[in-house]
């Protein structure tokens, strides 16, 4: 079994607890206009032009060859470190990779998962029996406003209420993004979605126009969007901590 991925990145330290090897997957479903990994978005591997360069993204990899390289880092993996499944979206990859999760599980390696949710039921049903740790985006939950990332929330929210109920770890991530993620009615929704789901973190961070070469070198067009003043960031985090949730500011 082979699985595409764009990028092994070993020694992550921002992408779950400890010292961890990270492994971005090719492919999401999701539509962000603020996406600044585009090369992330198509399920293939792509050839692609920069400034009279030519290059691909995106490479097969074996989950036999996979393991070598996640082992590869096991002695680093101490005090919770591991592997994190990234993307694009990773959890789209479960059920190709199953084998490869149960061998980690067996191996004890931490696994983490970046996801947007908004997946098939059943690769939450493989994930919540191999993962340590959920890091959760939460972007638009008012369903008016949802299809514009390609989104659904009844899904979002029925994986989310599964994983939940598992008791699983949670980090949610909330990118801050002008007229998409801070409307009043988006974060007075999300506010009440965290007072419902208790995690074990929530980070905000500010959405920053970056990628703009690789939508060029993919001849695709970066979408137009705002970037958030400081000021707004900071009066979101008082916002959401009024209600009693604790937020950590992630300056990216
Ligand atoms: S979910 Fe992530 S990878 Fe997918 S489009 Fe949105 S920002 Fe890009």
């Amino acid at each position: 079994m082979k699985v595409i991925v764009t990028n092994i990145q070993r020694f992550s330290l921002h992408d779950g607890p400890g010292i961890r090897t990270t492994v971005f997957f090719k492919g999401c479903n999701l539509r962000c206009p603020w996406c600044s990994n585009p090369e992330n978005i198509n399920f293939r591997i792509q050839e692609y032009t920069y400034e009279n360069q030519k290059g691909i993204y995106g490479y097969e990899i074996s989950l036999e060859d996979l393991e070598k390289e996640i082992l590869k880092d096991k002695l680093y993996y101490e005090n919770n470190g591991g592997v994190t499944f990234s993307g694009g979206e990773a959890l789209l990859q479960f059920e190709k990779l199953e084998p490869l999760l149960k061998k980690i599980k067996n191996a004890n390696i931490n696994i983490c998962v970046e996801t947007a949710l908004t997946v098939p039921k059943k690769f939450i049903d493989i994930a919540i029996k191999y993962v340590d740790e959920f890091i959760i985006d939460v972007k638009i939950l008012d369903n008016e406003y949802i299809s514009k990332i390609n989104g659904d929330i009844n899904l979002y929210l029925s994986n989310i209420e599964k994983i939940y109920n598992k008791n699983s770890s949670i980090i949610f991530r909330i990118p801050l993004v002008e007229d998409y993620t801070t409307t009043d009615s988006n974060i007075e929704k999300i506010i009440n979605f965290l007072k419902k789901y208790t995690p074990k973190k929530v980070e905000i961070f500010k959405i920053h126009r970056l990628g703009e070469n690789k939508y060029k070198s993919l001849d695709l067009e970066m979408p137009i969007f705002k970037e958030i003043s400081d000021d707004k960031v900071y009066k979101m985090k008082k916002k959401i901590e009024e209600s009693g949730i604790k937020v950590e500011y992630c300056k990216v």
